[in-house]
C-alpha cells in the first residue's frame, strides 16, 4: 500500500535515454490503463495523464524481452524488404521473379516462366509500379475467381458474390449474405496460401464463427491449414511491402 502511494506521488524524473529504442510516451485523459505497443520498430506507451515516470520505467523494464523481440522482428523484415528492392525481386504466386523490360509503344505485361516482361516506353518507377500492380490485380481477379469456383463446387457451398479488394490488414472476409472478399495481394503468395484463405472464407458461410467445428471443416479440405495460416503470420508483411 505504502509503495502504491509512493508510486502515485513520486516525482522522480526518469532518464528515458537508458532505453536504446525510439520511445514515445502518450499521456491522455482518455486512458485508464497503461499499454505498450511496438509499431514499425518504435515503442509507444499510452497511459493515464497522472502516470508517474518511475512507473513507466518499471513497466518498460519488465517488458524488455518482449519489446526487443518485436523490434528485432521488424528489423529483420525491413532487411528482407530492402534486399528484395535492391535486387529487383517481386513475388508472383510464391515465386521470386525479376522484371525484364522492352521498349515498346504499346504497353503490356507478361509472365514468362521466371521473369515478368514489361513492355513500355516510359520506364519511370511510378509507371512500372502502376503497370505491374494493375497486371497483378488482373491476374488475382482471374485466378481467385477460378479457385473460388473450384472450392465452392468441391465443398458444396454457394457464395453470393466475390469482391477483390486491397486490404492492408486482412486477407479475406465473408458477410452474412455469403459475399466473399479476398485481398488481391494474395496473388503474390504461394497458391496453397490463397487456397487456404478461400477455404477459410467459404467455411464461414455454414460456420459464421471461429469455433472448433469451423476449424474441423477447414481441416477436411486442407489438413495442413495451420502451415498456411503460419505462413501468412510470418510472411504476410512481404505481400504488403510492395504497391502501396
Ligand atoms: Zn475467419
Amino acid at each position: 500500500m505504502l509503495k502504491k502511494i509512493f508510486e502515485k506521488f513520486s516525482t522522480e524524473k526518469v532518464d528515458f535515454k537508458i532505453f536504446d529504442y525510439d520511445l514515445t510516451i502518450k499521456k491522455t485523459k482518455k486512458k485508464k490503463t497503461i499499454s505498450i505497443i511496438v509499431r514499425n520498430g518504435r515503442v509507444i506507451v499510452s497511459c493515464p495523464i497522472w502516470t508517474v515516470e518511475s512507473k513507466i520505467k518499471k513497466i518498460l523494464l519488465s517488458k524488455e524481452k518482449w519489446i526487443k523481440k518485436n523490434i528485432n522482428i521488424y528489423t529483420q523484415r525491413e532487411d528482407i524488404i530492402n534486399d528484395n528492392k535492391r535486387n529487383g525481386i517481386y513475388l508472383f504466386k510464391g515465386e521470386k521473379v525479376k522484371l525484364k523490360y522492352e521498349n515498346f509503344l504499346i504497353e503490356s505485361v507478361n509472365y514468362k516462366d521466371n521473369y515478368i516482361l514489361i513492355r513500355t516506353s516510359n520506364f519511370s518507377n511510378t509507371n512500372v509500379d502502376k503497370l505491374l500492380s494493375e497486371w497483378l490485380r488482373l491476374q488475382a481477379t482471374r485466378y481467385i475467381r477460378k479457385r473460388l469456383k473450384f472450392y465452392s463446387d468441391l465443398m458444396h457451398i454457394k457464395f453470393s458474390n466475390l469482391l477483390i479488394k486491397s486490404y492492408r490488414s486482412r486477407w479475406g472476409s465473408c458477410d452474412t449474405k455469403g459475399k466473399i472478399t479476398i485481398n488481391w495481394r494474395l496473388i503474390m503468395a504461394p497458391p496453397s496460401i490463397l487456397d487456404y484463405v478461400i477455404i477459410h472464407e467459404l467455411s464461414h458461410i455454414p460456420h459464421p464463427n471461429h469455433s472448433k467445428t469451423f476449424w474441423m471443416h477447414i481441416k477436411k479440405y486442407k489438413p495442413y491449414y495451420q502451415r498456411d495460416a503460419n505462413w501468412l503470420k510470418e510472411n504476410g508483411f512481404l505481400l504488403n511491402s510492395q504497391f502501396v
